[in-house]
């Protein structure tokens, strides 16, 4: 059985295995690390396109400031294109899409790893509770909503510890570009994502990858409120860290989320990291916070998320 005393200790044992075993093909993802997670690997993004090598070094890097020019120039392009094939949003308005979810629950072959059906529903609520701006005067709506299209479960050791992981997802991920997929193993992070602007190169492990104990009622202590598939699909939707980038004014490409310097632990109220103006967003579901302490997106990231959902998955 899981305590809440062990936990973190069985994760910090899995996470170095958990990163050799990793296999991603073409797809750049970004994780959000449970409560041991160490100060030189904020974020888990394996280098697009090749099998995950060595170990942590090779597998954990940051996306460049090269690389995140890039990805905006094509946005910004994609926009253009979209928009002249009559796929646009008015200046203003958000694109407030309902989004479908399909939810694969990895089993062991013994069963562990199962979540009950209220957890799911409550997880969705969770999902429209958050993008709806429903925890905080100063969230914003983001537009979003969730619906629940289906549920389906597994028995196998291999994927409920995300071995396999680009095999599996490709064999039972369901829907178009605009399907948010939620597969939920037992791993050494709290969740993985992968960014809307890789789904053409590899449409078939689109989603995202949450750990089984972060849903309402799990058992990771101050991860256990469902927020931690608010935060993946928040980068699913083409977020970055509010910690991006550091202390520089591009930061995450979102000018109402002040700069930081790294990911916050806990809920340090007042902290300010960087000499920029503003205090750090700690209560951002993009930021490592607890999810006691998350309660807002913000009108830019809102703006940014139905940008690139009009670019990339409308
Ligand atoms: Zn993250």
């Amino acid at each position: 059985m899981r305590s809440f005393i062990t936990r973190p200790r069985a994760l910090a044992v899995l996470l170095a295995g958990t990163a050799l075993t990793f296999s991603p093909l073409g797809g750049q993802a970004t994780a959000k690390l449970p409560v041991d997670k160490l100060p030189s690997a904020d974020c888990f993004v394996p280098p697009a396109g090749s099998a995950a090598k060595g170990g942590r070094g090779a597998d954990t890097r940051e996306i460049s400031v090269a690389e995140q020019k890039a990805i905006e120039a094509r946005t910004a392009q994609r926009l253009k294109e979209r928009s002249a094939r009559g796929i646009a949003v008015p200046k203003g308005a958000l694109a407030a899409a309902s989004i479908p979810v399909y939810v694969h629950v990895m089993r062991d072959a013994a069963g562990n790893g199962d979540v009950t059906d209220a957890q799911i529903t409550n997880q969705i609520a969770v999902l429209n509770k958050t993008y709806g701006g429903q925890e905080s005067s100063q969230a914003a709506n983001t537009g979003f909503t969730f619906s629940l299209a289906g549920v389906d479960r597994f028995n196998n050791s291999n994927w409920h510890k995300d071995k396999q992981s680009s095999t599996y997802r490709k064999q039972t991920r369901k829907g178009g570009a605009n399907a948010l997929n939620i597969w939920l193993v037992d791993f050494a992070y709290l969740g993985i994502a992968t960014f809307p602007w890789d789904y053409d190169r590899n449409p078939g492990i689109d989603g995202i990858r949450v750990h089984f104990d972060s849903l309402p009622g799990g058992s990771i202590a101050n991860y256990n409120l469902g927020e931690t598939a608010t935060h993946e699909a928040g980068h699913w939707l083409g977020l970055y860290h509010t910690f991006q980038g550091g202390c520089t004014s591009t930061n995450d490409e979102v000018s109402d989320t002040p700069a930081q310097s790294s990911s916050t632990n806990g809920c340090p109220e007042g902290r300010d990291s960087c000499s920029l103006p503003g205090l750090d967003p700690i209560h951002n579901y993009m930021d490592y916070s607890y999810d006691t302490c998350y309660n807002q997106f913000t009108p830019g990231q809102s703006t940014r998320m139905s940008n690139m959902w009009t670019a990339y998955r409308a």
